[in-house]
């Protein structure tokens, strides 16, 4: 095993681990949380590394990269997630490859993917990202614009909501990190009695290398882990 793989199968180990006891801590069990590496700052071949260390589950936050290191692993069955903005004009390329679109900003892209997934006949599953961190610059939906797409989703045949994403300020430490996922659960708590019959809130979206402890007590089904499954590999 070379000195990459070894390093690591320990940080995923290490990762799964924490998740383990995070779920424990709060009466949740491990299954119940997907680890979604996020693999941008890593090449091809740390990837695969990852797969074959058992971890299906692959995201990157940019469409492009998303495409090369999909074509460069064809041969794994990987379910890709994207969990970063989506231009329009990048859908094309993007929604067969996809398993799950974490970043669904506007009501413009959702109505996109729809229209796109009718085309191709297949279903779209994505989440709805809203604005927790109070930061101007970040991607996603406000509170109130996030429950209007809800409503117009209505008319949505193949785009299927599946839950919301967040994202926390990089600056912030981790009591600021719990209260921003805190609040993301109670607009999905708020907002749920009144989703269309198509739509489900089932999935929380938050949680990276930093903080992703305390989103798993926060209610988090899935986890973005990037860096901490790299450290230590020269890159
Ligand atoms: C990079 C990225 C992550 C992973 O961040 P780390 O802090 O490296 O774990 C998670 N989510 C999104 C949207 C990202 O862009």
């Amino acid at each position: 095993m070379s000195r990459q793989e070894e390093t690591i199968r320990q940080n995923l180990q290490e990762v799964r681990g924490r998740i383990a006891d995070a779920a424990g801590r709060s009466g949740r069990l491990p299954e119940e949380i997907v680890l979604v590496a996020i693999t941008k700052y890593a090449d091809a071949s740390a990837a695969r590394i990852l797969f074959e260390a058992g971890c299906h589950d692959l995201g990157e936050s940019r469409p492009q990269e998303l495409w090369r290191k999909a074509d460069a692993l064809r041969d794994l069955p990987i379910r890709w997630h994207l969990v970063g903005h989506l231009q329009t004009n990048k859908l094309r390329r993007t929604l067969p490859l996809v398993t799950l679109i974490h970043s669904v900003d506007s009501s413009r892209l959702l109505t996109e993917i729809d229209r796109l997934a009718a085309e191709l006949q297949r279903r779209a599953p994505v989440l709805i990202e809203v604005k927790i961190s109070g930061d101007e610059s970040k991607h996603g939906f406000t509170m109130d614009e996030g429950s209007t797409a809800l409503e117009q989703s209505a008319t949505l045949e193949h785009v299927q909501i599946r839950g919301l994403m967040g994202m926390t300020s990089r600056e912030g430490d981790l009591g600021s990190a719990r209260r921003e996922f805190a609040a993301l659960r109670e607009v999905r708590d708020r907002l749920r009695p009144s989703v269309p019959d198509r739509v489900s809130l089932d999935e929380l979206s938050m949680g990276m290398s930093e903080d992703f402890e305390v989103a798993i007590a926060e209610g988090a089904t899935l986890v973005r882990v990037g860096s901490r499954l790299f450290e230590g590999i020269e890159g």
